[in-house]
């Protein structure tokens, strides 16, 4: 025996152990405590599931005799004892992590029978039905949990016998069919297992205590963890406790109640119940069950009780509660309770109602609401019916949220043209490049076979706010890119799919959608968390339309406008590859012209939408992969355009050409080799500024000017050098005393490692963290897609890492570049504009080491608006 404590009584734990005893043993042990009626048992703790992993994957010896005391505890206390034919311990063991995570582990129910007990049982019951259907359950639950022999294999059998007895139901079969259907079930288990059915219940206990520690890594949880940012390092614990039945007869029953509606979030008991029946029997579907209001018709005496205490549990834990709740011949148990999932919508009015019914402060709404549900309220989503009759036939990355459902369209000029005429599409493609972007603007949703969560179109698509899965590859095309296959089946543009971009799952047919809705609630909480916060919320913004967009949901300035992205619309793109393409300064020049009054105009919209708010500007940083001309026909417009000969112009590209673009002639090396690039940007930038201020004096712009990629100090002040020399001669000239500011990304480690020497001539730094962690990690951003599951897989990492910033990596990156900065500036202006500055656990590491924003794509301001204020009070209370 060690001294360390692996397993509690319910009676000896409370609601604040949650991390030890995971949320259905914590509560279980809180409502103990408050004196309601619980079916008494123990919890052995996550820790012991941590244990068994360090282990190898087996329960030690000394948590094995602790458990077994445990187990001789609960015979004191019930007076049942495991295997006694005359007073049977039958136990429930069921899985319960610090998160809630429903359905993704395992549950075994009736632990302790074999054939004595359950011939006894029948006898002393009097009631051989419930006796052998509890059996039949066991060995059926046991089998496909412990030892993986598949659910169907018994609902064969079940089947068989119903169509030999002539009956439809389960609850039609006798006592007889049941016993019989017991031992084949037996039999089944000795053909699958080479074992016969374990007889002993220590034995069968402990089978099923290693089964649920192992459901912690089965790959529905895994991959729920992942979604939800629940690390695997938590572990699960495993609740034992006693059996009470809902299905010994009439007077008995089981059921399922939340204290407010999880749907709309309405006060008032929602749920529902069946009588004579077992747990899963409520879930599974078989029979429909009662509403909770006829329980009042059915026995008023427990329901009169089930509601006295819903209410105490509600002013209890503050927030709705979800509860299973078990009726034993006319006496009410308790079986669990927690705070209710719910939808985004509910989530908010609860919030607000519990307000205002004075059961927690402001401050508590704003920390109780998770702030990815926010998506659900600004995309469209499947309608509930629809969606729960859909199978997914592939899953990709989720990356933008929404639901979206259409036509597939294999090209952006026909995903634009029927987008128009007010068809819903999908664009699918192997990846999306620039010149899709019309395209993207017209189709309801984008899938693309390639692409990470960082890659062009998730990007694109976030900032756009139209839902996007990328990087399935499954999807595979036909030659010549009509048609492609997924799952198994073949798709032509006349055929339906719909996206869930919040996921990835794709499915092969029409699933209808509901529009976004937002409530006064949503405000309300907004408003609130603006109370808390500390850090400001920028946006990600490439145009006066994403800008305004962005203002609408309370962006507090632009933290990245990506200059290279303005160039995406319309003809815009050839002017753009014409500077690319230039092999002379004059060349170069004449394009940059054409350039100049566009970035202008835009940037004074830019300016214009956000009221006089902050605006960071970076110079360009065209991955050039992304910007050259392949199509043969936009080759040849352009060489027309240039006045030079195709086969110049194709020999141009070629020279072009570079084996890694991602890490290739970008960001501020564009403006080393051509000074004029920056040159010109600067230029608009400034210019842009000078006559927005004219037009509001009661403005103060100070437009902040950001070179993106740099990794030395010399290479920032060469272009800085360039930025200062413009900006002054404009604004000497215009007679108007503008200020500006110089920064850069720190978007490189390079960069990160020597920000004390970068901070000497940089006024704000703005981490880049798509590319720092492409190179910190050294894998493209673009193809980490295609590698990144098998990682999941074998458990190296948990999470993409261009989703959720690498806080040990990365992160010691930004941390160290935030103190090195702050050692040589100590006033310098420190942003995240990387898409992790979007993601709620990123945004909590920001605010730890200090940064003054967050930058993020428009949609995702309201959810780094919240998540900041949760930082902010997660901060307060350290
Ligand atoms: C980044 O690298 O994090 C960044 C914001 O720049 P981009 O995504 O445009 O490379
Ligand atoms: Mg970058």
């Amino acid at each position: 025996m060690t001294d360390h404590k692996y397993v509690y009584e319910f009676s000896e734990g409370d609601a604040s152990m949650k991390n030890l005893l995971g949320g259905k043993g914590a509560n279980l042990a809180e409502m103990t405590g408050l004196g309601m009626p619980v079916p008494q048992g123990f919890t052995i703790t996550t820790e012991a599931c941590t244990q068994y992993y360090v282990d190898g994957e087996a329960i030690n010896d000394s948590i094995k005799a602790e458990i077994l005391g445990y187990v001789a505890k609960l015979e004191a206390l019930t007076g049942k004892k495991f295997g006694d034919l005359d007073n049977p311990l039958l136990v429930s063991v069921r899985s319960g992590a610090r998160a809630s995570m429903p359905g993704m582990m395992d549950t075994i129910l009736n632990l302790g029978m074999n054939d004595e007990v359950a011939e006894r049982f029948a006898e002393k019951t009097n009631n051989p039905r419930f006796a052998y259907d509890s059996y039949r359950r066991f060995i059926q639950m046991y089998s496909d949990v412990v030892m993986e022999v598949g659910k169907s294999h018994f609902e064969k059998l079940i089947d068989e016998m119903k169509e030999t007895r002539g009956v439809i139901q389960d609850t039609d079969l006798t006592a007889e069919d049941l016993k019989e259907l017991a031992v084949e079930f037996k039999a089944q288990y000795k053909a699958k297992v080479g074992q016969d059915f374990p007889t002993d219940p220590v034995e069968q206990l402990f089978g099923a205590i290693k089964a649920v520690f192992r459901s912690w890594d089965n790959p529905r949880a895994v991959y729920y963890r992942r979604m939800n940012d629940i690390p695997g390092s938590w572990g699960t614990a495993v609740n034992v406790q006693s059996m009470v039945f809902g299905n010994t007869g009439d007077t008995s029953g089981t059921g399922v109640a939340f204290s407010r509606n999880p749907a709309t979030g309405e006060k008032g008991l929602y749920g529902e119940f069946l009588m004579n029946a077992q747990g899963e029997d409520v879930v599974a579907g078989i029979r429909t069950p009662e509403t909770i209001d006829q329980l009042r018709d059915e026995n008023p005496e427990v329901y009169n009780q089930f509601v006295a205490i819903v209410d105490k549990l509600e002013n209890h834990y503050h927030d709705m509660q979800d509860m299973e709740f078990t009726i034993e011949e006319g006496k009410l148990f308790m079986l669990q309770t927690r705070n209710g999932k719910r939808t985004a919508a509910a989530a908010f009015k609860i919030a607000c109602d519990l307000v205002d019914e004075g059961q927690i402060t402001s401050t508590q709404a704003v920390a109780m609401i998770d702030p990815k549900q926010i998506d659900a309220l600004l995309h469209p989503q499947f309608d509930v019916a629809g969606l729960a009759a859909a199978t997914p036939i592939g899953k990709g990355l989720p990356a933008s949220p929404g639901a979206a459902c259409g036509k597939v369209s294999f090209t952006a000029e026909d995903a634009a043209a029927r987008g128009k005429k007010g068809e819903d599409v999908i664009l699918v493609r192997l990846e999306t490049t620039p010149e899709d972007i019309e395209g993207m603007h017209y189709a309801k949703g984008i899938l693309t076979a390639r692409g990470g969560m960082t890659s062009h179109a998730a990007v694109v698509a976030r900032g756009m706010g139209t839902c996007c899965v990328s990087g399935l590859g499954e999807v595979s095309f036909a030659p010549g890119g009509q048609s492609f296959t997924l799952g198994g089946k073949t798709f032509t543009s006349d055929d339906w799919i719909s996206l869930d971009g919040a996921t990835g799952a794709v499915y092969g047919e029409q699933i209808g959608t509901v529009p976004a809705e937002i409530s006064g609630y949503f405000g309300r909480i907004i408003g609130w968390a603006d109370e808390v916060r500390t850090m400001k919320v920028r946006t990600n913004a490439d145009t006066p339309a994403d800008a305004r967009q962005a203002r609408e949901f309370g962006a507090e300035g632009i933290g990245l406008c990506r200059t290279e992205h303005m160039f995406f619309e319309g003809d815009r793109i050839a002017a753009i590859r014409e500077m690319i393409v230039s092999k002379t300064v004059e060349q170069r020049e004449a394009a940059l012209a054409k350039l100049l009054p566009m970035q202008r105009g835009d940037f004074e919209g830019i300016y214009e939408a956000m009221e006089g708010f902050p605006v960071t500007i970076r110079l360009l940083d065209p991955p050039l992969h992304e910007f050259l001309p392949h199509d043969e026909d936009d080759i040849v417009a352009l060489a027309a355009e240039m006045n030079l000969a195709v086969d110049d112009l194709k020999a141009v590209i070629a020279s072009l050409h570079e084996f890694n673009p991602m890490m290739g002639h970008r960001g501020c090396r564009l403006d080393v080799t051509y000074p004029e690039i920056g040159a010109m940007q600067t230029r608009a930038i400034i210019e842009a500024a000078i006559n927005v201020q004219k037009r509001h004096p009661e403005w103060n712009l100070v437009p902040e000017i950001m070179v993106p990629l740099v990794g030395e100090v010399k290479e920032f002040v060469f272009v800085k050098n360039i930025i200062t020399s413009t900006a002054d001669a404009i604004i000497a000239e215009s007679g108007i005393d503008l200020k500006y500011l110089v920064g850069t990304m720190i978007e490189i480690p390079r960069a990160a490692l020597t920000a004390d020497e970068i901070a000497k001539e940089a006024e704000f730094f703005s981490f880049g963290t798509n590319d720092l962690t492409q190179m910190t990690f050294g894998f493209s951003r673009d193809d980490a897609g295609m590698f990144l599951d098998a990682y999941y897989d074998k458990k190296i990492y948990e999470n993409d890492p261009f989703a959720r910033l690498d806080q040990i990596g990365v992160g010691k990156l930004v941390k160290t570049a935030v103190e090195l900065g702050k050692s040589t500036r100590p006033d310098i202006k420190l942003g995240i504009c990387g898409e992790h500055g979007g993601d709620p656990s990123s945004i909590e590491f920001c605010q730890q080491v200090g940064l003054n924003y967050v930058s993020c794509s428009p949609f995702r301001v309201p959810i780094a608006r919240l998540a900041a204020a949760q930082s902010a009070l997660k901060a307060q209370q350290a």
